[in-house]
């Protein structure tokens, strides 16, 4: 009996066995976001790389030819899904990738991506096709949560010897991101519910939004492909006014003059830059994701207590 149990329970590591033992797992993630989780995740045991970059729009991404061979190194892919990264899916069928592929997204709570907040006579510009949820799901620290169980998850499936570790990680980065959540929270508390209302470029804080209380407009919806109409713009301005909204913020990785514009015809300052989309890189305002989100919570607390 027990000499059968030990065979049934080394088995299955034997077949599992990496490669190269001492390597690290080679993880390929579609933005740099989900590779910040990675790297927080698989510590040294793996080599995380991103193919879109800090500072880079994953809305508008086409791949190189070249990027299947990167997807074909790869033992693990992580994708967020929701349509925000689909032609990570294409490389992977085009590389045939027969590794683990992590969904960052499965299992969490969507919301409905909201189109142009102005129903009027723009309509769609065809950049709903992908199904009706908000893929910026990262920007709410308690999603980001799930996300990283997820991750851990398929790092485990994908290096099953590991196991104990990734989710060791998964937890001790988790409590940083419940902590970040409670700051995040206490930032907002002095600041009156019907004040927190912003202006940023596209649509990527619906979570964050939702999670501490801040409605924010967007003229160009949830993906950076569409360009808003004059009368969509010129909405947004008399919205802006009526309103009395004081905060306009720029975004990373989005063309600034959109911004500029609507503050100039509004009479209303550009608070700062947020980072939607793409971390900064190593030597910017927002190298990590933690980075990220207290770099956006300051600049919007400051714009809207000021
Ligand atoms: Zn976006």
């Amino acid at each position: 009996m027990v000499t059968r149990r030990a065979v049934l329970v080394a088995a299955p590591a034997l077949l599992i066995l990496p490669a190269r033992a001492n390597e690290p797992l080679p993880v390929l993630a579609s933005f740099s976001i989900l590779a910040d989780f990675a790297r927080e995740v698989g510590g040294d045991r793996v080599s995380v790389d991103a193919l879109v970059g800090p500072g880079q729009d994953a809305h508008t991404f086409h791949p190189a030819p070249g990027e299947a061979q990167r997807v074909a190194r790869a033992r693990v892919i992580i994708v967020n899904g929701l349509g925000f990264d689909a032609w990570m899916d294409r490389l992977a069928r085009a590389a045939n990738f027969r590794g683990t592929r992590v969904v960052a997204s499965e299992g969490i709570r969507t919301l409905k991506a909201r189109r142009h907040h102005h129903h009027g006579h723009g309509h769609d510009h065809g950049h709903h096709h992908h199904g009706d949820a908000d893929p910026h799901i990262w920007q709410d620290p308690k999603r980001a949560q799930v996300m990283v169980r997820r991750i851990a998850a398929g790092f485990s499936a994908a290096d099953p010897a590991g196991r104990a570790i990734y989710e060791a990680n998964a937890a001790r980065y988790n409590e940083r991101l419940e902590a970040l959540h409670a700051w995040v929270e206490a930032q907002f508390q002095s600041i009156p519910r019907e004040q927190r209302r912003v202006v940023t470029s596209h649509d990527a804080f619906a979570y964050y939004g939702e999670r501490y209380g801040v409605t924010f407009l967007a003229p160009q919806g949830v993906t950076t492909r569409a360009e808003p109409s004059a009368q969509q713009v010129a909405q947004l301005v008399q919205q802006i006014r009526r309103e009395r909204i004081r905060a306009l913020f720029l975004e990373d990785m989005a063309n600034p003059r959109l911004i500029e514009q609507i503050a100039r015809e509004a009479g209303v300052r550009v608070g700062g830059t947020l980072f939607s989309d793409a971390l900064s890189p190593p030597d910017g305002p927002a190298p990590t994701y933690e980075a990220m989100i207290r770099h956006n919570t300051r600049m919007l607390v400051e714009a809207l207590a000021g």
